[in-house]
């Protein structure tokens, strides 16, 4: 960081390119210190700052992004669908998902793309040796992070995607969306988000997700979930980052399966966001080693 503030404060005649991250609230990201450690380490003349921004200031926020002479930011909650009005052009994959969570500028035009379904699906073959191909999914969660994971996993061949919700009808939306947008040979079910119907799939299924906010700092843990059904034939993940070991990954654990926090997918979709603004590949393992530190400091 003080190197980046060098950057700004001791060369008068030339600033650095901006790059950042925009959302409500933003103070916890980790975003600003992946990408300044990877600007760091290729010395490249960037600097990525965090945002935070109000609802009411997003129109000035998207209009600023040009005229302050961005070259691209990160969108995170709650903006990732609202920001798409304000683009110029967004790619076919992010237009399947309905989110934007990486904008590029180029010639002075807004290029949304979306990187966070493809991050969880390279954290999984990456980080846990398993490919979403023909495999049966169970996913906890319908909101943004869900719908992009479920879309990506639709696109990389999974065989089947059961979905528990809360609030049923978004969870009847984003099946609807992926049996409607998505045409390859997989079934998308919606069942009730209780243990009892969990409890009745689990057997069938070889990946478990929770994209639920549930587990976030150690708090409103997955209680009610059949873990006693896990075995070590599952591969369960958290897309939960802090802590890096929820409730629902430590009993899963504990039942066999193969764990997986959100650390690698939050890592893979920064990595990607990265080689669009810079064309570089994020330093992985330098940035993961660092943020595992900041996460149990
Ligand atoms: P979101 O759009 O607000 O969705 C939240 C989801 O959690 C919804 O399915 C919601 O159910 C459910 N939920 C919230 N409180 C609940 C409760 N008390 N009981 C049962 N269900 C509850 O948020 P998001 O963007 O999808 O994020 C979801 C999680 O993924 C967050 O923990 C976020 O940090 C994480 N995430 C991680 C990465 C990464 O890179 N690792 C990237 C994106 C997101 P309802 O539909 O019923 O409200």
């Amino acid at each position: 960081m003080k190197q980046l503030l060098k950057k700004i404060s001791c060369n008068h005649t030339h600033f650095p390119k901006i790059l950042g991250i925009i959302g409500h609230p933003v103070s916890h990201s980790l975003s600003p210190l992946m990408h300044n450690t990877a600007i760091a380490h290729y010395n490249l003349d960037y600097i990525y700052l965090p945002f935070e921004v109000s609802p009411k200031e997003l129109f000035y926020a998207m209009k600023g992004i040009v005229s302050l002479g961005f070259k691209g930011i990160n969108v995170t909650v709650p903006y990732k669908e609202d920001v798409m009005e304000y683009l110029d052009k967004i790619s076919p994959h992010a237009k399947l998902i309905g989110a934007v969570n990486t904008i590029l500028v180029e010639n002075g035009k807004l290029i949304g793309y979306n990187t966070d379904g493809i991050g969880f699906t390279t954290s999984i073959k990456r980080y846990a040796g398993v490919s979403p191909y023909k495999k049966s999914v169970l996913m906890l969660g319908a909101g943004g992070a869900a719908r992009a994971v479920a879309v990506q996993l639709a696109l990389d061949k999974v065989r089947n995607i059961f979905i528990a919700n809360r609030t049923k009808d978004r969870a009847e939306k984003l099946a609807r969306h992926i049996r409607s947008n998505i045409s390859k040979p997989l079934s998308v079910e919606v069942i009730p988000n209780n243990k009892k119907f969990i409890k009745k799939r689990i057997d069938v299924v070889d990946i478990v997700i929770n994209a639920t906010s549930l587990g976030m700092s150690g708090k409103n843990n997955i209680k009610a979930f059949p873990y006693e059904c896990i075995t070590d034939k599952h591969l369960v993940c958290d897309l939960v980052y802090n802590p890096l070991e929820t409730y629902f990954l430590k009993e899963s654990r504990n039942r066999g399966a193969k764990i997986l926090n959100g650390l690698g997918m939050l890592i893979c979709q920064g990595s990607y966001s990265f080689e669009i603004w810079t064309k570089k590949k994020l330093p992985i393992n330098i940035i993961e080693s660092i943020l595992k530190r900041r996460l149990t400091d």
